[in-house]
This record gives C-alpha cells, sequence and structure tokens, in this order.
C-alpha cells in the first residue's frame, strides 16, 4: 500500500504532544497495548507479544518550530512548505512527522512487534525523554535496543558516541553490522536524539533510521514521500530476527 501524501500533510499540521499522540493514536489497535504516559511521553507497551524482546522504537513530537505551515506545496511525491525567506517562519515539521507516522503504521500492521514510544521536547534537548527514563527503566529486562525514526535522507544508520566515553559508540560493532547487512542501509554520524540518550542512560545499542526528510530545522526542509515510504517497507520486512531474541548491550 502506498502512502497517500494528503494523509502525512493531515499530520504535519500537528505539532502540540497531545494532538500528535491523539492522531497516532487514530485507527491502531489499543487493547493490545498498555499505555504509560507522563506529561511529555507516551509509551505504548504490547501486552499480547510472545517474543523474548522488543525494540523500542520511536519518534518525537515536537519541531523546531511550534507553528504549522500555512500551505504545503506538492510536486509529485516532494513536499516542502513555501515562507518568505525567514529563517524563523513555519517549517514543515517532516522531522519528526515522518517518524510519527511510520510508527502509527507500524502500531497498525505489527502491534505485537515494538515498544512504540512518542516524546515531547526533543529539540529541547531530549527532555520529554527523560521524563520516561524510570518507566522505561521498569520495560528494560523486555527491550532489545533502541529504534529512533529521527534521521534526515533515505538510508542512514545514525550512530552516536557517549558524552561521557570520547568517541565510545553507543552500539556493539555487531548490532550496526546485522542492520546493514539486512536493511541495505549505512552507518552514518549523527550529533544527539532521543535515542542516544536512551542508550547512554541503560547502555544498550541504539541507531536511527532515515525518515526522508531533508534540510530540517530550516523553511526549505522537503519530504521525499517515496523515501518515508521506503523506511516503512524496511521497518516491516528487512529488520533481523535477532532484535526479538536478543538484547544488544555494550
Ligand atoms: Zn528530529
Amino acid at each position: 500500500m502506498t502512502i497517500d501524501p494528503q494523509t502525512l500533510i493531515s499530520l504535519y499540521q500537528f505539532k502540540q504532544h497531545p494532538d500528535v499522540c491523539l492522531w497516532f493514536e487514530n485507527g491502531i489497535p489499543k487493547s493490545r497495548f498498555q499505555l504509560f504516559e507522563g506529561e511529555k511521553y507516551r509509551i505504548y507497551f504490547p501486552v499480547h507479544s510472545s517474543a523474548s524482546y522488543l525494540p523500542l522504537i520511536c519518534a518525537h513530537s515536537d519541531t523546531i518550530t511550534p507553528t504549522s505551515p500555512e500551505s504545503i506545496f506538492r510536486d509529485g511525491m516532494i513536499m516542502t512548505c513555501l515562507t518568505p525567506s525567514n529563517d524563523r517562519g513555519p517549517v514543515l515539521g517532516g522531522d519528526d512527522r515522518n517518524g510519527v507516522y511510520i510508527m502509527h503504521r507500524l502500531a497498525i500492521e505489527q502491534p505485537d512487534n515494538f515498544i512504540f514510544g512518542i516524546f515531547d521536547e526533543e529539540e529541547s534537548g531530549s527532555l520529554g525523554v527523560q521524563t520516561a527514563f524510570e518507566v522505561i527503566r521498569g520495560l528494560l529486562p523486555r527491550i532489545s535496543c533502541f529504534v529512533g525514526l529521527d534521521r534526515r535522507g533515505n538510508n542512514d544508520l545514525a550512530c552516536y558516541s557517549s558524552r561521557d566515553f570520547i568517541r565510545r559508540p553507543l552500539n556493539t560493532p555487531a548490532f550496526i553490522d546485522l542492520l546493514e547487512r539486512n536493511t541495505g542501509y549505512f552507518r552514518a554520524v549523527g550529533a544527539s536524539s532521543d535515542v542516544s540518550r536512551l542508550a547512554a542512560e541503560f547502555r544498550l545499542s541504539c541507531t536511527n533510521f532515515s525518515v526522508g526528510y531533508h534540510n530540517e530545522h530550516h523553511n526549505c526542509e522537503y519530504t521525499v514521500v517515496s523515501e518515508v515510504e521506503h523506511t516503512l517497507n524496511i521497518l516491516r520486512t528487512k529488520l533481523p530476527p535477532q532484535l526479538w531474541s536478543a538484547r544488544f548491550p555494550f
């Protein structure tokens, strides 16, 4: 099934955490999840999963500008919001609505395969995810790794380094090798994201998948819808089974 760009455009109108969460929840099988909720996070744990372990997959609900784009223009599979040449104007918000969209589809199609997390205030220094640390600590024995859906481009597996050990990776080489082999995406260097905070806190490997937005944080941000769809398809069909049978501590 291909993505209807109008569906993505409808999600781009929402920038506030509760609104984005409501959009995510619309149509997902809520009875299959236990919801853990705080002011700045929602975590959906699949209570019927029989897997030994589960990837915690996450996206963020905030955007660098809190206002919605006035108009979104589409040329085929490319979408952007044109604003006056003013860097403080509203941005499209594919960062990180594209991640929320992909999670929404996975939650409908594969509700038992992931722990889903939506975190607010990533752009303010991952403040939302930090308020969820105690909940995640309680779920940790079931978590295999942390997977972010918050990376620009179309084929990156963003990797991070710990702040307390210079250049110490926040994953094991075997974890990234496994993902490169199975997904066809490639390791890249990331600065910071919610998954890097999670990995540093819990010493469990993370990576961050490209979700099809480009020029994030600028009014010339654009999304390539076919790239959003490609990552959705990779996550549906190409993740290695080891993510459900092993853990990846470092
Ligand atoms: Zn982001």
